[in-house]
């Protein structure tokens, strides 16, 4: 689902990513761990194609970023969850996630069965559709970004940060409904600061120090690990 091999990238001349190896195979949850600046959003924009890798190659669905652009992902069966959520606050929550559903072109016109769909797995969305998404609160929002990146139904999802701002309680719930789509097939990259979560959800996981892998395994292995524990948890 996703090959990151030996890529370098830099903001000007600041390196950013050093050397990053990372992949994701199908029918995985993997998570990508960092504390604040490591390189967590940067990795994201360069799988994204948005950041251009210096060195290195990313290959998404066996096909090379660099070549397929960022506008070929969604059509590929990759969706994405951006930090922030990056909603278009003007719009309905009815409209941002039918441009998720747009951006698939190959689905036909089965829209109003795939919202039905998001609305049985977020059930708050179903009565806010008409409503503008700048007004939602910062938990609906998050529910609205993730019901857009699935409402194509994508092979692969990779989330940036999803849980950040969020309520305890909210949260809890975020990765629960992380799991669920987990369990029903979807493979997925879930870069994170909360350790504690990701690594209760995920198969295996990255630790991400200074642009560099500093660790890497079983989310098992990772959550008992002391050296872990020292890095970052
Ligand atoms: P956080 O968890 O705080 O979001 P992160 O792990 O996602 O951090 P990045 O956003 O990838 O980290 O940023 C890594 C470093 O690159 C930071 O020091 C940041 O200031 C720098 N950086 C990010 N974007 C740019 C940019 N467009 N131009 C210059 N520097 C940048």
């Amino acid at each position: 689902m996703l090959d990151i091999r030996n890529v370098d990238t830099a903001y000007g001349s600041v390196p950013m990513l050093r050397g990053l190896e990372l992949a994701v195979r199908p029918g995985e949850l993997v998570c990508l761990l960092g504390p604040n600046g490591a390189g967590k959003t940067t990795t994201f924009m360069t799988i994204c194609g948005i950041v251009r890798a210096r060195r290195g190659a990313v290959h998404v669905m066996g096909n090379d970023i660099a070549k397929i652009g960022t506008e070929n992902l969604a059509g590929l069966g990759v969706g994405v969850v951006p930090e922030g959520r990056r909603l278009f606050p003007g719009l309905s929550v009815l409209e941002n996630i039918r441009l998720g559903y747009d951006a698939v072109s190959n689905h036909g016109d089965q829209f109003d069965k795939q919202l039905d769909r998001m609305c049985e797995l977020f059930p708050r969305i179903r009565e806010r559709l008409k409503q503008a998404a700048g007004t939602l609160s910062g938990g609906e929002q998050a529910m609205v970004a993730l019901a857009r990146a699935l409402v194509g139904n994508p092979k692969f999802v990779v989330m940036d940060e999803p849980s950040l701002g969020l309520s305890p309680k909210l949260i809890s719930e975020y990765f629960g409904i992380t799991a669920e789509i987990h369990r029903r097939g979807t493979t997925i990259l879930l870069i994170e600061q909360n350790a504690e979560m990701g690594l209760k959800i995920a198969d295996r996981a990255y630790v991400l120090v200074k642009g560099k892998v500093a660790q890497e395994g079983p989310a098992k292995d990772l959550a008992a690990s002391r050296v872990t524990a020292g890095l970052y948890l």
